[in-house]
């Protein structure tokens, strides 16, 4: 099966896979297979191939990358009733043991069992085909294309950061960084009530697209600004309700109470390679909350549902498209960060 394949660090190619057909494509009874269609290009694919690792997480043996996907079901499982072959579905990558505690208790998100696509020891979907759990696949409406579903899973997890946020109508929230995740957090949290959403970076041509989302959307480049006079100034001295740090940066971390209001609340989804230090004294004199994300539990049938209805618009986020031949150049270019790039998807041949 021609498959994307991260052979080592630093080195993709597009070839035949022979063992994941055995390894990973037996049709269980409550399983579907599906034709892929559409995979997006994550930071964290992208942190393989040029790291070999990502936190705990090291590529020892060629790992096929993708994680971010849509597809068509072309065979379903015995016991499979929710889904028929022709429709169209995105997948949740992540399948968590079932029995597990942390399952049982509904937060299977952090369950240590799960396997998730393109984590190693897991293959990802770049691929023709893939065999995956009925409860882990969800139908598409007509109105929700191949490539916006490919966008539900980087969508789940702002979704799932604007649900720990606990937001309240017409509270103002800073998002701290302009990446994909930083962008869809700032749709999710529009989505969810949010007046204002001030949303931060140091590149220009990723805050023009932060501001093109939404008039609620105010982007304020840090490399000039001081995000936490910004909002004090626009807020009465007062403060925003909520920062998500969707970073990652230890520097955006130190600062990230500056704006915060007393009684507010830091959603932390940015990864984090190596400790990060906070203000404590900034968080203990506001009562802050503070939350942690871990991708997300059972949101992807919100988010499709909020693509349909338009009260989510993931569109403007797919800045590129490449043909599954051209995949390995289309790493290269994501490896590059391009400015002027959200989210860079892959199109199997149907
Ligand atoms: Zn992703």
């Amino acid at each position: 099966m021609k498959s994307l394949v991260m052979e080592k660090k630093g080195e993709l190619s597009l070839r035949d896979f022979p063992d994941i057909a055995r390894a990973e494509e037996h049709l269980g009874p409550r399983d579907v297979r599906i034709r892929l269609h559409t995979v997006g290009i994550c930071g964290s694919d992208v942190h393989y191939y040029v790291d070999g690792r990502l936190g705990p997480f090291v590529v020892t043996d060629p790992m096929i990358l993708g994680h971010e996907a849509s597809g068509t079901v072309i065979e379903t499982g015995a016991e499979v009733t929710t889904l028929a072959v022709g429709d169209r579905v995105c997948m949740e990558p992540g399948i968590p043991d079932p029995n597990s505690r942390a399952t049982r208790m509904g937060m299977y998100n952090v369950d240590p069992a799960v396997r998730f696509w393109a984590t190693p020891p897991v293959h990802g979907i770049l691929r023709p085909t893939c065999v995956h759990p009925e409860a882990f696949t969800f139908k598409l409406p007509e109105t929700v294309s191949f490539a916006e579903a490919a966008m539900v899973e980087p969508l789940a997890v702002g979704v799932h950061a604007a649900t720990k946020a606990r937001i309240r109508p017409g509270d103002i929230a800073v998002v701290l960084g302009a990446g994909p995740i930083g962008l869809v957090t700032a749709l999710a949290a529009l989505a969810g009530g949010c007046a204002r959403v001030y949303v931060t970076d140091i590149a220009p041509k990723k805050l023009e697209i932060a501001e093109s989302l939404s008039p609620a959307i105010t982007a304020v480049n840090v490399a000039q600004d001081d995000i936490a006079r910004r909002v004090l100034a626009d807020t009465d001295g007062w403060g925003c309700d909520i920062v998500f740090e969707a970073t990652g940066s230890p520097r955006a971390a130190a600062g990230m109470f500056a704006p915060l209001a007393p009684g507010g609340c830091v959603v932390m989804i940015g990864g984090q390679a190596e400790p990060v230090a906070y203000d404590a004294g900034a968080a203990m004199v506001r009562e802050a909350r503070v939350e942690n994300i871990f991708r997300y539990a059972h949101v992807f049938p919100r988010c499709v549902a909020m693509i349909a209805s338009g009260a989510i618009d993931v569109k403007p986020l797919i800045t590129r498209t490449f043909d599954f031949d051209d995949s390995v150049r289309a790493f290269e270019i994501a490896a590059s960060a391009p400015a002027g790039d959200v989210k860079m998807q892959i199109e199997l041949p149907q």
